[in-house]
């Protein structure tokens, strides 16, 4: 019996971690599995690094305003390895501290891949020796996550995806960044930040087609002010290695791109569902590769059950994390009805500047309600004030019904990452525009004008 769990928990990432340790805190005898490093994508190679380099690209460009603000300062000797190597040395801490954790609740971790046997049994292949172990569990939970897509095309692997970008050792001269979802976004904005020159490769018109057309437009200007390059309605057709090691690219653009010290694929991520056994407890995954669940997060075969984005629904975190303690309070606490609810995710692109959104974009609304209210503004935000340049904030409030009750809201501007939150409370609470216009503005900021839209 010494194998046997209550909870065994595939992949030690967001949503695995969070369920594992919340079923620990009731006493359940856990396991988790993890092939890689202890954190998964977020501590890895998503959230946490991109926003230590969000965090530096931000700060070259307040050296760049710095002078408009009288500083005697010039933005010059950025060293990327220096920066690296302290990212890098974080994120070796964070292993160690989810490592820590999962001890201090008496979570065993193996290390290895895991797959089904069967709806009981997990096999793992050791990372250490390759050798084989067996574990028995109630109840199993498959929190895998998933991968960065690399497209079928000649030369594709001369490319690297978000993965490569957190080992690349020095700025690279000239990128190219192909995809239009928030990752491209963020990346690219990051390097150009940084000081590469960057070109952005759209299959379509636009990039982040699925958020809210104010967000989108507002970005857009910024980001070609700040002189990337968008090729738009642009279809790869390969690379190739140059003599000089730099690649050379064809596309269906008029003029190949030459001289590219950096290709990266920021395309789309595939979920981790082909390679765990799914046949061997008689689920299988959709056309897109994830494994769907029902509002409690079950999957089709009794006792398995699914977070994170190997569901394909909302690829968040936090998301991960709060589905993941649900299922646990559901399980372990007699809480049956416990579950997500996943209406009204508010999320952050972290471009230049930042983008918030919660609820619905202005046509989702419209096709929902028919008939909606919609309260716009757009203004400088005050820290440009000594500035020339004037980058524009942009605020969309949309209400539906009689009361006028809050169902969107999409800022874009200096300050929208981290304001989102509150409103996002307000909503979650059932606020009418009524609402907001009873709450007293904090001023000067730039939050105040959501709660002074006429
Ligand atoms: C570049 C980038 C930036 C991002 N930025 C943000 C952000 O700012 N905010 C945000 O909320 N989200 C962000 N995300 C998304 C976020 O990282 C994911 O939504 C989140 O990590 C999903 O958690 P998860 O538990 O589903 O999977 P993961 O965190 O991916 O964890 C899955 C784990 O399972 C392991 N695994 C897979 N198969 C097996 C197997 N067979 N056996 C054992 N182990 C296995 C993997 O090694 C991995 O550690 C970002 C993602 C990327 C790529």
């Amino acid at each position: 019996m010494k194998d046997m769990y209550d909870l065994v928990v595939i992949g030690a990432g967001s949503g695995g971690i969070a369920t594992a340790r919340r079923a620990a805190v009731y006493g359940a005898r856990v396991a988790v599995i993890e092939s890689g490093r202890l954190g998964g994508t977020c501590v890895n190679v998503g959230c946490v690094p991109k926003k230590v380099m969000w965090n530096a690209a931000s700060l070259a460009h307040g050296m760049e305003m710095a002078g408009d603000y009288g500083f005697k300062i010039t933005r010059q000797g950025f060293d990327w390895p220096a920066m690296k190597k302290k990212r890098d040395e974080y994120i070796v801490r964070l292993n160690d501290i989810y490592k820590r954790n999962l001890n201090l609740d008496d979570i065993v971790l193996i290390q290895g891949h895991g797959r089904f046997i069967d709806a009981h049994k997990i096999e793992i292949e050791i990372e250490t020796n390759g050798k084989k172990q067996v574990i028995e569990a109630k109840h199993i939970l498959i929190a895998t996550g998933g991968r960065p897509m690399v497209p079928d095309i000649p030369g594709a692997d001369l490319g690297i995806t978000s993965d490569g970008f957190f080992e690349i050792e020095n700025l690279p001269e000239r990128v190219v960044v192909v995809g239009a979802g928030y990752i491209a976004v963020e990346l690219a904005g990051v390097l150009n930040s940084l000081g590469s020159e960057v070109t952005m490769i759209l299959r379509r018109e636009t990039f982040l087609r699925s958020f809210d057309a104010s967000l989108r437009e507002t970005l857009m200007e910024e980001v070609m002010n700040a002189g990337v390059n968008i090729l738009s309605c642009t279809h790869m057709n390969s690379i190739e290695k140059q003599e000089d090691g730099r690649l050379h690219i064809t596309s269906t653009h008029s003029e190949d791109i030459r001289n590219i010290d950096s290709l990266v694929w920021a395309i789309g991520r595939n979920p981790n569902t082909d390679d765990i056994g799914l046949d061997k407890v008689g689920l299988s995954a959709n056309k897109d590769g994830f494994l769907e669940t029902d509002e409690y997060q079950n999957t089709a075969a009794e006792r398995v059950y699914a977070v994170g984005d190997i569901t394909g629904r909302a690829a968040l975190t936090p998301v991960a994390i709060a589905a993941g303690r649900h299922l646990a309070e559901r399980l372990f606490n007699g809480q049956s009805e416990a579950k997500l609810d996943y209406a009204n995710i508010p999320s952050v692109v972290f471009s230049h500047p930042p983008i918030a959104t919660v609820g619905m974009t202005e046509g989702e609304a419209r096709d929902q309600y028919g008939s909606v209210k919609v309260y716009q503004s757009r203004f400088t935000n005050m820290l440009h004030s000594l500035s020339e340049h004037k980058p524009k904030s942009s605020m969309k409030l949309i209400t539906a019904g009689a009361k006028e009750k809050v169902v969107g809201i999409h800022v874009i501007g200096e300050g929208a990452d981290e304001m989102i939150q509150g409103f996002a409370v307000a909503m979650k609470m059932g606020a009418c525009k009524s609402d907001l216009d009873d709450t007293v503005a904090v001023h000067p900021t730039a939050s105040e004008e959501l709660v002074l839209l006429k």
